[in-house]
C-alpha cells in the first residue's frame, strides 16, 4: 500500500497472520502514534526503553523497526485538519500492531473521541487491561502484591452502543409509547431511555479472547462478571453464553467452579482453567479483600469501565495502568491516561502507562523475555525511589526525576543486570504460585469457608461436601476412632468389604454398637458395625433435595457419589452452617 505521509521502514518486515495466529518476524515493523500533549515526551522515552529491552533480551538478533503514524493534532497539521486520517487506519491494518500515546478530543460540535472512533473503525472489540502491582508503587492496599489480573472489557455493546433517546424528544415519546402499550412496561413519565444490547456474538468473541489468553498465559481462572441477578436477559445471558462457550470450544482446557468442588474436591487439575462468575457489585469488594482469587476477568462494557479503573487504583492509579484494544488480530496498545496538556513538552510526566503498554505489546508479539526485563526493572527503579513528580508526591524520601531520566534509569537496570532482573521476575511468579497453592489447600480442607470467602453461595451437594476419609473394612474400631480424632470428623467411610459395598461408621455407631452393646473397640472390626449400603446423592443435587434425602432415609449425613465412587460427604451440620451463614430462601 502507498501512503501520502507514512513511510514504512525498508529494513523491517510486516507481521503476518496465518490461520488467525500472528507470525512475527525478527525485524517487525510496528506503528506508533506519539499522541498529543504529553504524548511526545512519554513516547520518546518509552521507545528508548523498548529498544534497549529487545536488544538486551535477544543480543541484537531481534529489532523493532518503528513506523510513525499520525492521529490527533499532528495529523491535523499534515492532513489539512483531518485528525483521524484514513491512511493511518489502513497502515494499522497493514502492520497489525501499533502503540499510541494519548489523543486530545477536539472540543466542539461534531467531534467524537478519537479513541472511540479508532475502536469502532478497526472493530477493536476487546479492551484489555492487565493490572499488577510493581513493588514500591504507592498503594492503598495492605497486600497489593496479590493483585495480578487481566480485565477483558467488551468494547462495542452495552449501554455504550449509543442507542439513547433524550427525554421530551419525539423519538423518546414514540419508544415510550411502544414500550408501555405494546410491551406492558411501566416507568415514570419523561424518562430518558437507552437500550442495552448484549448479543451472543459480541459476548462470545470477547469471552473467547479471555479464555484463550488464560490458556496461552497459563492462568488459573476466568471470571465472568455480570449483574445477571437483576438483568437476566442481558448480563445474565452474557454469563450463560460464557459457560456455554467454555464448554463447547474449550472443553478440554476448562472446568467450571462447580465442577472444581463437585468432581475434583477443590483441587485444580493440572492444565485446566476454572471458569467462574461473580456478581458485579461483589467483585469490587472481592478485588480489594481477596485479589489473588482473580486472574482473568471477562465482562461487559460498563462493568469493565468501572472495574478497570477501580482495580488500577489499587496498585498506583490509571496513571501507570497499561492497556490495549484488540480485534481478532489487530491490536492497538495505548496509554490509558489523557494528554495532560498543562505538562506538554516539559519532560516531566510519568511515562509508565505507555511504557508498560509496550511491555504488554512485546508479550502479545511473543517476545516475553524483553517484556520480562521491563517488568522486572520497573519495580527496582521505583523501589530506589527514583520517580517522576506524581509518584514523588506520594513517597517520602524520593528523588524527583524527569521523564527521560526515569527512562535512563530503567535502561541502566535493563542493560546492567539482565540476569538479576529475570530472577526477580521469576521470584514474583513463584510467590503468586505459592499463594495459589495455599488457597487450593483451603478449598480442599474447608470448601465451605473458601466458598464463603470468595463470595459464592453454595447451592448443591458438590458445593458443600467435605472430602471423604476412609478406612479398610478389616481395621479395628479403635484404629478408626483414632483417625476420626486426628481429622476431627464425626464419621468415616468404610472401604468395600467382600461384597464390594462401601459403608459408613459414625460416632453414633460407636455409642450404640460399642458402648451400648458393651463391646471392646480394640476387638471389633469396623465392617461389623458399619451401616450399609450408603445413602448417596449426586453432586448436582440441590440442598433442599439433599435435606429431603436425609429425612426420607432417616440419616444425618449423605455420601456424594461420582461414577459409582464416593467423593465427598455432606452432614446435617453442613446444612445447618449454610443456613447460619447465608440464610435460607426457598429454592426456585
Ligand atoms: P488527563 O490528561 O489524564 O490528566 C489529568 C491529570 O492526571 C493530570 O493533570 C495529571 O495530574 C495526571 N496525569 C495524567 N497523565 C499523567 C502522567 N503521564 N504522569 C503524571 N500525571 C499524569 O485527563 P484530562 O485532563 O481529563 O484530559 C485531557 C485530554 O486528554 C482531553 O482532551 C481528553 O479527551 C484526553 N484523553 C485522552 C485519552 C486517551 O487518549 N486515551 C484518555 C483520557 C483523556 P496532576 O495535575 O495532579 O499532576
Amino acid at each position: 500500500m502507498t501512503y501520502k505521509h507514512i513511510t514504512l521502514p525498508h529494513a523491517g518486515k510486516k507481521i503476518s497472520v496465518v490461520d488467525g495466529a500472528l507470525r512475527v518476524p525478527d525485524n517487525p515493523i510496528i506503528g506508533f502514534i506519539e499522541g498529543d500533549g504529553i504524548g511526545p515526551d512519554i513516547t520518546k522515552a518509552s521507545l528508548r526503553v523498548w529498544d534497549a529491552a529487545v536488544e538486551k533480551a535477544y543480543a541484537g538478533k531481534r529489532k523493532i523497526h518503528w513506523c510513525e503514524l499520525y492521529m490527533g493534532e499532528k495529523a491535523a497539521g499534515l492532513f489539512d485538519g483531518d485528525y483521524f486520517p484514513k491512511e493511518t487506519l489502513d497502515a494499522i491494518r497493514e502492520l497489525t500492531i501499533a502503540i499510541k500515546g494519548p489523543l486530545t478530543t477536539p472540543i466542539g460540535g461534531g467531534f467524537r473521541s478519537l479513541n472511540v472512533s479508532l475502536r469502532q473503525a478497526l472493530d477493536l472489540y476487546a479492551c484489555v487491561r492487565p493490572v499488577r502491582y510493581y513493588a514500591g508503587v504507592p498503594s492503598p492496599l495492605r497486600r497489593p502484591e496479590e493483585v495480578d489480573v487481566v480485565i477483558f472489557r467488551e468494547n462495542t455493546e452495552d449501554v455504550y452502543a449509543g442507542i439513547e433517546y433524550q427525554s421530551g424528544t419525539p423519538e423518546n415519546e414514540k419508544l415510550a409509547r411502544f414500550l408501555r402499550e405494546q410491551m406492558g412496561a411501566n416507568f415514570f413519565d419523561d424518562a430518558g431511555l437507552a437500550i442495552k444490547p448484549i448479543s451472543p456474538f459480541g459476548s462470545k468473541r470477547l469471552i473467547r479472547k479471555a479464555i484463550q489468553y488464560a490458556i496461552d498465559h497459563e492462568r488459573e481462572s476466568v471470571t465472568l462478571v455480570h449483574k445477571g441477578n437483576i438483568m437476566k436477559y442481558t448480563e445474565g445471558a452474557f454469563r450463560n453464553w460464557g459457560y456455554e462457550l467454555a464448554k463447547e470450544e474449550f472443553g478440554e482446557h476448562t472446568i467450571t467452579e462447580e465442577e472444581l468442588y463437585s468432581e475434583y474436591g477443590g483441587k485444580q487439575p493440572a492444565g485446566k482453567i476454572v471458569i467462574k462468575d461473580r456478581i458485579a457489585d461483589i467483585i469490587f469488594q472481592l478485588l480489594q479483600l481477596r485479589p489473588s482469587e482473580f486472574d482473568v476477568i471477562a465482562t461487559m462494557n460498563l462493568n469493565g469501565d468501572y472495574l478497570s479503573d477501580a482495580v488500577a487504583a489499587e496498585v498506583g492509579g490509571i496513571g501507570i495502568a497499561p492497556g490495549a484494544n484488540i480485534s481478532d488480530v489487530v491490536a492497538v496498545f495505548e496509554a490509558t491516561h489523557g494528554t495532560a496538556p498543562k505538562y506538554a513538552n516539559q519532560n516531566k510526566v510519568n511515562p509508565s502507562s505507555l511504557l508498560l503498554s509496550g511491555a504488554m505489546m512485546l508479550e502479545y508479539m511473543g517476545w516475553k523475555e524483553a517484556a520480562d526485563l521491563i517488568n522486572a526493572a520497573y519495580p527496582q527503579v521505583v523501589g530506589d525511589k527514583f520517580v517522576t513528580y506524581d509518584f514523588a508526591r506520594l513517597m517520602s524520601g524520593s528523588h524527583t526525576v524527569s521523564t527521560s531520566a526515569f527512562a535512563d534509569a530503567l535502561i541502566a537496570r535493563i542493560t546492567g543486570n539482565a540476569d538479576d532482573l529475570a530472577r526477580f521476575e521469576q521470584e514474583r511468579r513463584d510467590a503468586l504460585e505459592r499463594e495459589r497453592k495455599e488457597r487450593e489447600a483451603q478449598r480442599v480442607t474447608n470448601p465451605m469457608e473458601a466458598m464463603k470467602e470468595s463470595g459464592r453461595r453454595p447451592t448443591t451437594a458438590g458445593g458443600i461436601m467435605s472430602p471423604i476419609k476412609s478406612i479398610a473394612a478389616s481395621a479395628t474400631v479403635d484404629k478408626a476412632m483414632h483417625q476420626m480424632r486426628q481429622h476431627n470428623i464425626s464419621s468415616i467411610l468404610v472401604e468395600p468389604d467382600g461384597s464390594g459395598t462401601w459403608g459408613i461408621m459414625t460416632q453414633r455407631d460407636i455409642v450404640t454398637k460399642i458402648v451400648g452393646a458393651n463391646k471392646s473397640a480394640a476387638n471389633v472390626k469396623v465392617s461389623e458395625i458399619a451401616s450399609r449400603p450408603l445413602v448417596c446423592v449426586t453432586s448436582d443435587l440441590t440442598l433442599r433435595l439433599v435435606s429431603q434425602t436425609m429425612m426420607d432415609n432417616r440419616v444425618r449425613r449423605v455420601v456424594v457419589e461420582s461414577n459409582d465412587q464416593p467423593v465427598g460427604i455432606v452432614s446435617e451440620t453442613d446444612l445447618f452452617r449454610i443456613v447460619e451463614e447465608f440464610g435460607w430462601e426457598p429454592e426456585d
